[in-house]
């Protein structure tokens, strides 16, 4: 996977086809892969704090999430969502044998996002979900690592979630950490597009 960079801040060339890809892979062969969708607001933040910086060059893919980015760079002809990369992976569920859990948003929304994904696709595996303003990240982390997950959504917004993936992968068994910002409300119907 290719990457250019914009205001230092990492932007991979890419498709969805490739990460989708790469995620089936990396789950086949047990390896990590974290997902970060890059915008505007994040390059800024970025250049504000080392902090984010750091973090969000320890990601492995950073998605072109908003138009301005893939208007700044000529590389990149292609804008790659957060909320649609989420709807390619569980279109894809099946082939890519995901496990998936959901973690963020209040959570009536994060109950209600997975109802909402088990009526859509048929055999999804939503193998767990726990709102965002859990208290006891011990207790978090046991619950994911219990449940099997391969796949996490994280939907806590910038950059709480990718703090958090940066903070905690590695005390998790699951292979594929995705920040996937306020997709949780869309999915529940909450919010509209
Ligand atoms: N959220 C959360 N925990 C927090 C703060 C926010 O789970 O401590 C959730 C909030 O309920 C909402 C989402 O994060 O579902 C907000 O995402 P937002 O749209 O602000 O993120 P962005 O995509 O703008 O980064």
């Amino acid at each position: 996977m290719k990457t250019t960079y914009i205001l230092q801040v990492p932007v991979s060339i890419t498709s969805y086809d490739e990460i989708i890809d790469t995620i089936t892979k990396t789950i086949e062969r047990k390896q990590k892969y974290s997902v970060v969708s890059i915008n505007l607001n994040k390059i800024i933040k970025a250049n504000e704090s080392a902090e984010v910086m750091k973090i969000i060059k320890s990601f492995d893919c950073f998605i072109p999430d908003g138009i301005s980015v893939v208007r700044a760079s000529k590389e990149i002809n292609d804008r790659i969502t957060g909320i649609d990369l989420f709807n390619k992976i569980c279109d894809e569920h099946e082939k890519i044998g995901a496990k998936i859990f959901l973690y963020g948003a209040k959570q009536e929304i994060v109950e209600t996002a997975k109802n909402n994904l088990i009526r859509k696709y048929n055999n999804i595996q939503i193998v767990g979900i726990e709102n965002g303003y859990v208290k006891d990240n011990d207790y978090l982390i046991n619950k994911i690592n219990s449940s099997g997950a391969n796949i996490v959504f994280i939907a806590m917004g910038s950059p709480k979630q990718e703090r958090w993936i940066y903070e905690n992968k590695n005390k998790l068994n699951a292979n594929i950490f995705i920040g996937v910002g306020g997709t949780f409300d869309i999915i529940s119907g909450k919010l509209k597009r």
